[in-house]
């Protein structure tokens, strides 16, 4: 395995802090290594293989459309994607889709939506949005642009005008912001990559009301949040408010590229021919997966277990405080979307978890993000806890 390893150190660019391993094989919640070197993934991925890796239905779904068609362009219909669109409307807020290829093109078609539904409906000056504090949307120039982590803007600037940022949860912050000038706010309802924040559901009501005083589009970036992984469907479920848009990606095909944009029929009617476009978009192999994933993850006992799964894993996490206190700062998240905050730098747990051949995802120094694959059992639950609760045992703290 070594030499897999060096030749990526060769040859491949060097903007991902990556460990040095490599995975050749998945199969449910775990990876393999070439050496045959078993891993238990508490990652899958970041947050994209929700049913798991290879998972069999998917497998034969991919195969069947892989003999049949691969791409023809959206110069014309496609089943797969005709289909899957269907499906989306059927469990969602939204009339129409739009598909893409990641999360940041579901974001920049959100982003381009709402200023052109601004334009044609409001005049050219509606073109601001609000943003919040600490969120992350993508690395595009526009993604990037309403992300309100500043690191992740240097030596890119300058960015895409028009975007004001809010405080999460600052309601008084988020009044001030709105004029008649917003065409958007972009919000995540859990932020992932900041650390695992959900949002208060009064905050989150209050921007739905001033969207819809000022005229202005509420976009959920559903794109970590979507597709079970908290315990619904969509994260938007827990607030009983609906958006205007909504971004989805990483898990929508489990792994294959896929995005969607989303969308009411009188908002998703400003994007007429020619306005946007991807080549790849809405790709035949990618949205027949989907479709499968959808019929999977959309069963209400399927998503039930994933809420319970969740509740006990976050309780079992909380219970080592009162086994060895002054370690777990917080605990938070909804269904399998879970940050542990510490009160410590988490890099040596997550390097011990590494060792012990458990994959977490650290999203901030202090953060361990467990977004497990949504089929795993209450047996990896409990490995999965009693080595976190070794390892905190032996921490010299
Ligand atoms: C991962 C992520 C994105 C970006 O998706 P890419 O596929 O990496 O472009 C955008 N928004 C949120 C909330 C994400 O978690």
């Amino acid at each position: 395995m070594g030499y897999i390893v060096e030749m990526g150190e060769l040859f491949l660019a060097g903007n991902y802090k990556r460990e040095r391993l490599a995975f050749v094989k998945g199969t449910g919640t775990r990876l393999f290594t070439e050496d045959g070197e078993e891993y238990l993934d508490f990652t899958s991925g970041i947050a994209v293989c929700n049913l798991g890796h290879c998972h069999p239905e998917l497998l034969e779904v991919l195969q069947t459309q892989a003999k049949l068609l691969w791409h023809t362009s959206n110069l014309y219909y496609l089943v797969s994607q005709a289909k899957l669109a269907e499906k989306l409307v059927e469990l969602s807020f939204a009339d129409k889709v739009f598909f893409a290829n990641s999360g940041a093109e579901a974001v920049e078609a959100a982003l381009k939506l709402a200023r052109r539904f601004g334009y044609e409906n409001f005049g050219k000056e509606k073109n601001q949005f609000i943003a919040l504090e600490n969120s992350f949307h993508g690395r595009t120039f526009g993604a990037l642009s309403v992300t309100g982590q500043p690191k992740y803007w240097e030596g890119f600037e300058p960015l895409v005008p028009g975007v004001i940022f809010v405080k999460p949860n600052d309601k008084k912050a988020l009044k001030e912001a709105f004029d008649d000038k917003i065409c958007a706010i972009i919000i995540e309802p859990i932020q992932g990559e900041g650390g695992i924040y959900p949002l208060e559901k009064d905050f989150i009501e209050l921007g739905r009301e001033l969207c819809d005083k000022y005229n202005a589009l509420l976009i959920f970036d559903e794109i970590q949040t979507g597709i079970g992984r908290t315990g619904k469907l969509f994260a938007y479920e827990h607030f009983g408010v609906e958006p205007d848009i909504m971004c989805l990606a990483k898990a929508l095909a489990n792994g294959l590229p896929l995005s969607a944009m989303l969308a009411k029929e009188k908002v998703m009617s400003a994007l007429k021919p020619g306005t946007h476009a991807s080549t790849f978009g809405g790709n035949p192999l990618a949205c027949a997966v989907a479709l499968k994933v959808l019929e999977i993850v959309s069963d209400p006992s399927f998503l039930k277990e994933v809420a319970i799964k969740g509740k006990v894993l976050k309780e079992k996490i909380e219970s080592l405080n009162s086994f060895k206190s002054g370690i777990i700062k917080e605990v938070r998240g909804w269904g399998l979307l879970i940050g542990i905050e510490f009160y410590i730098p988490a890099n040596e747990i997550y390097k011990k978890l590494l060792e012990r051949k458990i994959l977490v995802t650290q999203p901030k120094p202090n953060i361990i993000r467990l977004s497990p694959p949504l089929i795993i059992n209450y047996r990896e639950i409990d490995f999965f806890i009693e080595n976190l609760k070794e390892i905190i045992t032996l921490l010299k703290v």
